[in-house]
């Protein structure tokens, strides 16, 4: 194969970062560049194609320069990027207005009524996977039949983000199956568009565009999109999936009920299995960017911003030392130096509400059980806590409910770096804990790695497994298994106590 590079866009909401790797995932360099996000009116959130373009074209340009990489040199280009965005694309291939982002909830009174037209929430989650929200595809999509008409009259094709850049690369317009899965209009059994439900809903299957696998090769660089990166026109450009998907393969987590945990400023639980069980407790059942296997994603909002805002409210000072480097560094030590179950403190982490394991917009956030002889290193490993015990919560429907049986789980993105945490969700959740290398470029890794299927380089997904190298494992300790047995029950019965008062604190504020 001539050539060594893969270019792997990791597209995310406030930025894109372009990864250069080989075909082994090893990286090489990065570089970022931010795109905004405008907010018309409250609950909309919306971006400029052409910033998205911008992004991925300066980095890319960066990138070759600064690693003194010939354009000759890069094997392909894949994108793996923001879900659940809308972008109305007409016949000649021009964004008919600023693309829907998954930030924008503008589709809410959309959303029940699709689900009215459902009958019931649960039958929409049997049908399609989760509960249908505002930030969903197919309200989206409604908002649009009822607000614009005339655009959607004029649409040619509906795209996501990876779909947008994808066009624009090659003069295609593709939706990968990851993506289409996230629409609710996408049958995980035949891996078509579902007609049936496209002429139930109105939906103007028409419009939606033809699918392909993420590990596909969708065309080459047309000469006006190499010009703008810099690289070869034809260079390749594999199909790409959505972030989750594609960070899913970055934590090497691909066989058979394999699992990860993502820490991120939100967080999710990820399992890929060839059974596509239908979604409930906020569990949604997608298409995994390995093709032969579905991917079922629990999301919580809140995960990393919970230290984040500790951080920022009660080491404020120490944040503004400058002998202090990283205040993470500083509250990892700490936290090690409290004991397991922060001397009884119960953190509830649902700053923003939450998604799962209850899907509940009203509820917040709870310190319980604090008394006088607290201080604020019980509330910070608390709070590290707090975290942790939600994962259980997550895991343990995944067991009870989707029957995922296994004792480890691998852990990605920026909260990875922190041991102590890793090792705090270790003895919460009962499980063996895995940290993989470069952890908070496993969305990138991933990506670069689908690509690298898309070349041939590797038979199947399952080949990647050898790929991801294990720097670190975290086994649970035995002696902390009680108390926070106990602790866990608490936590379970904070929400299930304080529901009503959320509700009443929260309902007018937030709407109905
Ligand atoms: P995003 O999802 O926004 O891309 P990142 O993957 O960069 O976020 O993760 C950011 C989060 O990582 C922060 O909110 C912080 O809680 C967490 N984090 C960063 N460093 C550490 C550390 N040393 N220990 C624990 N958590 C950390």
């Amino acid at each position: 194969m001539s050539g060594k590079y893969i270019i792997a866009h990791d597209v995310g909401t406030r930025g894109s970062k372009a990864v250069l790797t080989d075909p082994e995932g090893r990286i090489f360099g990065s570089a970022f560049e931010n795109h905004e996000v405008h907010y018309p009116q409250s609950h909309w959130a919306e971006q400029e194609p052409d910033d998205w373009w911008r992004a991925v074209t300066r980095s890319t340009q960066r990138l070759l320069t600064e690693g003194q990489v010939a354009p000759g040199d890069v094997l392909c280009m894949i994108f793996s990027t923001q879900m659940l965005g809308i972008i109305p694309m007409d016949a000649e291939g021009a964004p008919l207005r600023p693309g829907i982002i998954w930030l924008d909830g503008r589709a809410g009174p959309q959303a029940k009524q699709l689900m009215r037209k459902l009958i019931h929430p649960r039958i929409f989650a049997a049908v399609v996977g989760a509960e249908a929200t505002g930030k969903d595809v197919l309200p989206k999509l409604m908002w649009l039949q009822q607000n614009e008409p005339d655009l959607v009259a004029r649409t040619h094709k509906f795209l996501d983000v990876n779909g947008y850049l994808v066009y624009r690369s090659t003069g295609r317009m593709v939706a990968d199956w990851t993506a289409a899965s996230v629409t609710g209009l996408f049958n995980l059994k035949s891996k078509k568009w579902d007609d049936f439900l496209m002429r139930f809903l109105g939906a103007p299957g028409d419009k939606f565009p033809e699918l392909l696998p993420s590990s596909e090769q969708v065309g080459g660089l047309t000469t006006s999109a190499a010009r703008d990166f810099g690289l070869l026109e034809g260079t390749p450009i594999i199909c790409g999936a959505g972030d989750a998907p594609g960070a899913a393969v970055g934590s090497g987590a691909v066989g058979e009920g394999e699992g990860h945990i993502y820490l991120g400023t939100s967080g999710w639980v990820g399992v890929v299995t060839e059974k596509s069980p239908t979604g409930r407790y906020g569990v949604a059942t997608i298409q995994s960017a390995d093709p032969t296997k579905c991917f079922l994603i629990a999301e919580t909002e809140t995960a990393g911003i919970c230290l984040q805002w500790i951080a920022d409210q009660f080491y404020r000072r120490e944040q503004s030392d400058p002998a202090v480097e990283n205040v993470f560094a500083l509250m990892d030590a700490v936290v090690q130096e409290v004991e397991a179950g922060a001397g009884r403190i119960i953190f509830t982490p649902w700053m923003y509400g939450e998604r799962s394991p209850v899907s509940d917009v009203y509820v917040r956030s709870t310190f319980l059980n604090l008394s006088c002889d607290h201080q604020r290193e019980h509330m910070l490993r608390a709070v590290y806590e707090g975290v942790a015990y939600n994962l259980r919560w997550i895991l343990e429907i995944m067991r009870h409910k989707f029957g995922w049986q296994q004792d480890v789980i691998r852990v990605i993105g920026g909260g990875a770096r922190g041991d102590p945490w890793l090792q705090i969700i270790a003895d919460v959740t009962g499980k063996r804990v895995e940290k993989v290398a470069n952890p908070r470029q496993a969305g990138a890794v991933g990506a670069a790695l689908v690509a690298a299927i898309g070349l041939g380089v590797y038979p199947d997904f399952q080949a990647l497994k050898k790929v991801i190298q294990v720097t670190r494992t975290f086994d649970p300790r035995a002696e902390n298994a009680e108390i926070y047995d106990e602790l866990f029950d608490a936590y379970k019965k904070v929400y299930r106590a304080l529901k009503g008062i959320h509700r009443q604190l929260n309902q007018e504020r937030l709407g109905d």
